[in-house]
């Protein structure tokens, strides 16, 4: 899994650039820099509060656990007003996760156009 050097995120594969750094992603970290959270995957990224806990629900609906971290919690400042909130869900639901979380944005996105406020 990709992960980034700077942060010590992993990430699902496909993002290449970490969303917090701007770092490009590595394909694994010497062992002793990896987290304790180790056993969780960074799946999903958002600026939005509303969607992060929109897809938390949505995920844990089908069964599997998610943890939201978000640079608000974290103490040192984020860069402009950009505030990014991360999804991430263990390592054996990553696979699940990504293709519910491709489901749903296909429906959002197909729903785009009446449900525009
Ligand atoms: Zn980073």
């Amino acid at each position: 899994m990709p992960v980034c050097p700077n942060c010590k995120y992993e990430y699902v594969n496909g993002i290449t650039k970490c969303p917090d750094c701007g770092e490009d992603l590595v394909d694994e970290l010497p062992p002793e820099v990896v987290l304790n959270e180790a056993d969780w995957v960074v799946v999903y990224t958002t600026s939005f509060d509303y969607e992060a806990e929109m897809l938390k629900g949505n995920l844990e609906s089908a069964g599997i656990s998610v943890m939201i971290l978000s640079q608000k919690d974290s103490s040192f400042p984020a860069p402009g007003d950009l505030s990014i909130i991360k999804l991430l869900v263990k390592k054996e639901d990553a696979d699940n996760a990504v293709t519910f979380l491709n489901e749903f944005k296909k429906n959002l996105e197909s729903e785009d156009e009446e449900d525009e406020a």
